[in-house]
């Protein structure tokens, strides 16, 4: 066990998400106090939470709608008055409060560019009936949160065959003005495009409901 106590931490934090759902979490929450011990895990932690944390806010992310996505409601410092009003959001990755790993930025921003790609394919494989059928288990939904688009060669090795002998591999990135995503800056942009083009090209996605998918876990996650 790590210093994080991997797993443990991570299934409790999943099973308090999916428990809370989508919404506001204010302090006279019962899991308010262990949301806030998760956000001292984070490395930035002071920085994150400012002058404290108002409340949390339990968001699905935004293209997929798969996932969870944790924020905090804190006060503004006064440089940020101006651009975020009073109180400001700011999002944090709750897996890496939980594990101790985090995803490289190269990961983060290369996942974020391919995601409609991914999202359209699940549009497009819709049956007659509006249903998706997992191919390991043969489970049938027309709920979107319920299925998920699984690569069957894992994104990180085709990124890694794509980064192969190339010399101009990101290592400085841009964040999203209001989200904080971490995103290519516009300098790698011939980076940014030929990484989607191969994989676009290179990709063979299959539908799996979110249970066989999160059995399968091809997700690879670095130590920080
Ligand atoms: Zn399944």
């Amino acid at each position: 066990m790590n210093r994080f106590q991997y797993p443990n931490i991570l299934l409790k934090t999943k099973r308090i998400l999916k428990e809370l759902g989508c919404g506001i979490i204010k302090r006279d929450n019962k899991h308010f106090i262990f949301l806030h011990e998760l956000i001292y895990r984070h490395h930035r932690y002071i920085e994150k939470v400012g002058k404290g944390v108002k409340y949390f806010r339990i968001k699905m992310t935004k293209i997929d709608n798969t996932e969870f996505e944790l924020q905090i409601r804190r006060k503004s410092n006064p440089e940020e008055i101006e651009e975020y009003g009073k109180y400001k959001y700011e999002s944090f990755d709750w897996k890496y409060c939980a594990t101790g790993f985090k995803k490289s930025d190269l990961a983060v921003a290369s996942t974020r560019v391919i995601a409609l790609y991914r999202f359209t394919f699940k549009i497009k494989n819709k049956d007659e009936n509006g249903n998706w059928t997992c191919k390991y288990c043969n489970k049938i939904t027309n709920n979107t949160k319920e299925i998920h688009t699984d690569h069957i060669y894992p994104q990180c090795e085709l990124l890694k065959d794509f980064c192969r002998n190339r010399n101009d591999i990101p290592t400085k990135f841009d964040k999203e003005k209001y989200t904080n995503e971490t995103k290519f800056r516009n300098e790698d942009f011939n980076f940014h495009k030929e990484w989607v083009d191969y994989h676009n090209k290179n990709v063979k996605f299959q539908l799996l409901c979110k249970e066989c998918n999160l059995k399968k876990g091809t997700k690879i996650i670095v130590p920080i």
